[in-house]
C-alpha cells in the first residue's frame, strides 16, 4: 500500500469542499482534495440555483461547481478522484486516511467536506427498481419519463423543486405526502400548488413499488381512510431529505444522533484537535451551498491557524 504525508487534506468536492480548497490554497497550505463518489456534490445533480449570490440570473449547478472546481484548482489545490474508505484519527499529531482502500494519506490537519446523500422509504420494491423507474433525482432522470405519469415523495422544498421540474416534462404528476400539509418553503407551495398537470396526495404513504423488471405502478394508501390505491405510474421519485455521509469517522468524531458532526459552535473544530467539519456533514439546519461554501471557508481558516500554532505552517 502507497503512503504519502501532506499538510492539509480536504475531503469532499461540494461547496465546501471547494471553498476550503481555494482559502487552503492561498494561504500556502498546499492543500490535497479527494472528491468523494460523487465529484461536486449535490449541486451536480441540480438545475437552476437562483439563490447563490453573485449570479443575478442563477446558474445551472452543474456548472457551478465547474467553476468552483476551475478555482480551487487555479490556486494549485491537487484535486484527486477517489472515496476515503478508512479512517484512524487516535494519533493527534498525524490523521491517517485510507483512499479506496488502497492510499493512506497522513495528514496534521484534515477537513471533513462529505456533505450528505437522498434518503430512501426503505421498501423492497423501491430498492428492486431502482434505476429501473425508481430514482432520487428528477434532474437526472425525469428526461426518460417525457409525457408520461409519474410520482413522487416528499413535501420538503427538494420534493417541490423536483415535482415542478418534472410537471414541465410529464403529463401527470402524483405528489405524495404523508401529513396534511407540506414542509416547503411558501414560494415553493404555491409554484407546485399551481401547476395544472400536479395532483397532490395529501395523508398518504407509499405501500409497494409495482412492476418486474421496470416500475409499472404505485400502490399508495391514505393514512385517513385506510384506503389504497393504484398509481399508473412508469416514473416514481424519492425526495424525502438527505443523511449526512459522515459513517467512515463514527468511531472517532461526535456526532448527533442523525450522523450529523458536532462541532464547538462559531468554528468548524470537531472533538479532535486538527480534524475540521463544514457543509452538510456537519449542519442540518441551513444545508444551503453559500452556508456550505461559508463554512468550507471557516475550515481553511482553523486549519491554517491550527498549523500555525503547531509551528506547522
Ligand atoms: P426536508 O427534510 O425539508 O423535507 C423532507 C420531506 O420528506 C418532508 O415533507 C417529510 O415529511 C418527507 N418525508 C421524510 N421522510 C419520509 C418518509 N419516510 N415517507 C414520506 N415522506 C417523508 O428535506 P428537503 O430535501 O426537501 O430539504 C432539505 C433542506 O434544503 C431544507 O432546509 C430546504 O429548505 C432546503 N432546500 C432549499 C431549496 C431552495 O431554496 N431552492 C431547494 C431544496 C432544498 P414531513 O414534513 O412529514 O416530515
Amino acid at each position: 500500500m502507497s503512503s504519502e504525508k501532506v499538510s492539509c487534506l480536504i475531503i469532499g468536492s461540494g461547496p465546501a469542499g471547494y471553498t476550503a480548497a481555494v482559502y487552503a490554497s492561498r494561504a500556502g497550505l498546499n492543500p490535497v482534495l479527494y472528491t468523494g463518489g460523487q465529484p461536486g456534490g449535490q449541486l451536480t445533480i441540480t438545475t437552476d440555483v437562483e439563490n447563490y449570490p453573485g449570479y443575478p440570473e442563477g446558474v445551472q449547478g452543474p456548472q457551478m461547481m465547474m467553476d468552483f472546481e476551475a478555482q480551487a484548482r487555479r490556486f494549485g489545490t491537487d484535486i484527486r478522484y477517489g472515496l476515503a474508505t478508512k479512517v484512524d484519527f487516535s494519533d493527534s499529531n498525524l490523521h491517517k486516511v485510507w483512499i479506496d482502500n488502497t492510499k493512506l494519506i497522513e495528514s496534521p490537519t484534515v477537513i471533513i467536506a462529505t456533505g450528505a446523500s437522498a434518503k430512501w422509504l426503505g421498501l423492497e420494491s423501491e430498492q428492486r427498481l431502482n434505476g429501473h423507474g425508481v430514482s432520487a433525482c428528477a434532474v437526472c432522470d425525469g428526461f426518460f419519463f417525457r409525457n408520461q405519469e409519474v410520482a413522487i415523495v416528499g413535501g420538503g422544498d427538494t420534493a417541490c423543486e423536483e415535482a415542478s421540474y418534472l410537471a414541465k416534462l410529464c403529463k401527470k404528476v402524483y405528489m405524495i405526502v404523508r401529513r396534511d400539509e407540506l414542509r416547503a418553503s411558501q414560494i415553493m407551495q404555491n409554484r407546485v400548488k399551481s401547476l395544472p398537470n400536479l395532483e397532490i396526495l395529501w395523508n398518504t404513504e407509499t405501500e409497494e413499488v409495482i412492476g418486474e423488471s421496470e416500475v409499472e405502478g404505485v400502490k399508495v394508501k391514505n393514512l385517513k381512510t385506510g384506503e389504497s390505491t393504484l398509481l399508473n405510474v412508469t416514473g416514481f421519485f424519492v425526495a424525502i431529505g438527505h443523511q449526512p455521509n459522515t459513517e467512515v469517522f463514527k468511531d472517532f468524531i461526535d456526532m448527533d444522533s442523525a450522523g450529523y458532526i458536532q462541532t464547538v459552535k462559531g468554528s468548524t473544530k470537531t472533538n479532535i484537535e486538527g480534524i475540521f467539519a463544514c457543509g452538510d456533514a456537519q449542519d442540518n439546519i441551513y444545508r444551503q451551498a453559500v452556508t456550505a461554501a461559508g463554512t468550507g471557508c471557516m475550515a481553511a481558516l482553523d486549519s491554517e491557524r491550527y498549523l500555525a500554532e503547531k509551528g506547522l505552517h
